[in-house]
């Protein structure tokens, strides 16, 4: 590919940089990854010495967690057709492909970065250079659109399955029906008529559709795994595409699914092309310009990365479905189990972050492997935790900052409620 490559002996990451950024004839790289072992001692300078360089930190997770005991540092440099991979055992190498080049530098192959907002094409910016994910304990940092505020998590793995094990199914456990019934009554309040056609995409293990057949929709699902919902007894589909053959709908929701999705332009797309002509979108994400968001910041548990590729604040959410063709119409500021876990759970993560959504895994019929005194002491700390962060749940609603955030569509230029 004509690339140049040049090769820098020093032990000094800030010497590499300086490097790095004398021997490019472009801006310092927005885009940075470093992989690091976790006794890493430069870590905490890395992070200070970056912001001058205006990188994002990224620790690669994998590396993180398979070089235990290992002191040692790897990072790459990428800025469109510029990139540069060093090691700080003191060998670094710059490559500088031609500026010219047609074609970009090759992604890598297990991430992917999101170099300008997925919803407006904005400046990215870092809002959390480091956040967890309790389930594999892999890191991401969450990138902030200057002119929109939609998050996006990064890097984005290509390959998101393995952050799926043990995901799907009875994620609601004791508060299934109790939802499945509320938005049952979001979805009356906002489709026009008698019930007709529904399509729920990221219908999960099927119980809103269950309940919306029992009350006379006549309803398909998506779902990336179909099993649990296909044993219900339902018609469910592993893609969006396969749609189009059943459109069109009178509605169509995603229930805390569209943070999920890759492409979410694509998606409305999509759904604007599977709309009746009086058809209604329901969308409910997380709040990320919520209350309990806000407060708990990186260590908020709905942020649940890598799985939320996306991070949604009201306004970023109206903005990209105003941009999509769709007229925003009603919206609604809580879900009652969700608003509650995110403000119980974000505390006991804070608190006793040895064991990050224990009581979770308990509420929704996990076990995990600790003894009885163990589980009896979270059920109880989860409890009392609940008892002391209920009040907040409505607090959010009414200042219209709730943990979760709704809002119901239709598109431009059709009739509204
Ligand atoms: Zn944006």
């Amino acid at each position: 590919m004509g690339c140049v490559s040049l090769e820098f002996q020093t032990g000094n990451l800030s010497a590499a940089l300086g490097d790095f950024t004398r021997a490019t004839p472009m801006a310092p790289s927005p885009i940075a990854y470093f992989w690091l072992g976790r006794t890493f001692e430069g870590r905490q300078d890395l992070r200070s010495a970056l912001p001058a360089y205006g990188a994002a930190v990224r620790m690669a997770p994998e590396f993180a967690m398979a070089r235990d005991r290992t002191n040692f540092l790897r990072g790459k440099f990428q800025n469109g057709n510029s990139a540069a991979a060093f090691d700080c055992s003191g060998e670094i190498t710059i490559m500088a492909l031609p500026q010219a080049a047609a074609t970009p530098v090759a992604p890598d192959e297990r991430l992917v970065d999101p170099e300008c907002c997925q919803a407006c094409g904005g400046p990215l910016r870092v809002r959390f250079a480091a956040v967890r994910d309790a389930q594999t304990r892999a890191v991401f940092s969450i990138l902030e659109c200057a002119r929109c505020g939609l998050g996006h998590t990064a890097p984005r793995p290509k390959d998101l399955a393995k952050y799926y094990r043990g995901y799907h199914g009875g994620r609601h456990g004791m508060t299934a029906s109790y939802c499945a019934r509320r938005r049952l009554r979001i979805l009356r309040q906002v489709a026009a008529g008698a019930p007709g056609h529904l399509l729920d995409i990221g219908c999960g293990d099927g119980t809103f559709l269950l309940a919306a057949h029992a009350a006379g929709w006549s309803v398909v699902g998506t779902e990336m795994n179909t099993g649990p919902a296909r044993q219900a007894g339902l018609e469910v589909y592993p893609n969006i595409s396969d749609m189009h053959s059943r459109a069109p709908f009178d509605a169509i929701t995603l229930w805390h699914t569209f943070e999920h999705l890759t492409g979410l332009r694509a998606t409305l797309e999509d759904i604007r092309r599977l709309l009746s002509a009086n058809g209604v979108l329901i969308i409910a994400v997380p709040n990320a310009g919520g209350l309990q968001a806000g407060i708990f910041g990186s260590q908020w548990f709905h942020l649940d990365v890598p799985r939320h590729l996306y991070h949604f604040t009201r306004s970023a959410l109206v903005n990209l479905l105003q941009s999509e063709g769709f007229l925003p119409s009603r919206e609604w500021h809580q879900e009652f189990e969700y608003d509650l876990l995110g403000w119980s759970q974000s505390a006991l993560n804070l608190l006793a972050p040895g064991r990050p959504n224990l009581f979770f895994d308990l509420l929704r019929g996990f076990q995990p492997p600790i003894g009885k005194l163990a589980s009896a002491a979270a059920w109880l700390s989860g409890a009392l935790l609940m008892a002391l962060t209920i009040l907040l749940v409505p607090v959010g609603t009414l200042i219209r900052r709730g943990g979760t955030l709704i809002i119901s569509a239709r598109p431009h230029g059709r009739s509204v409620e």
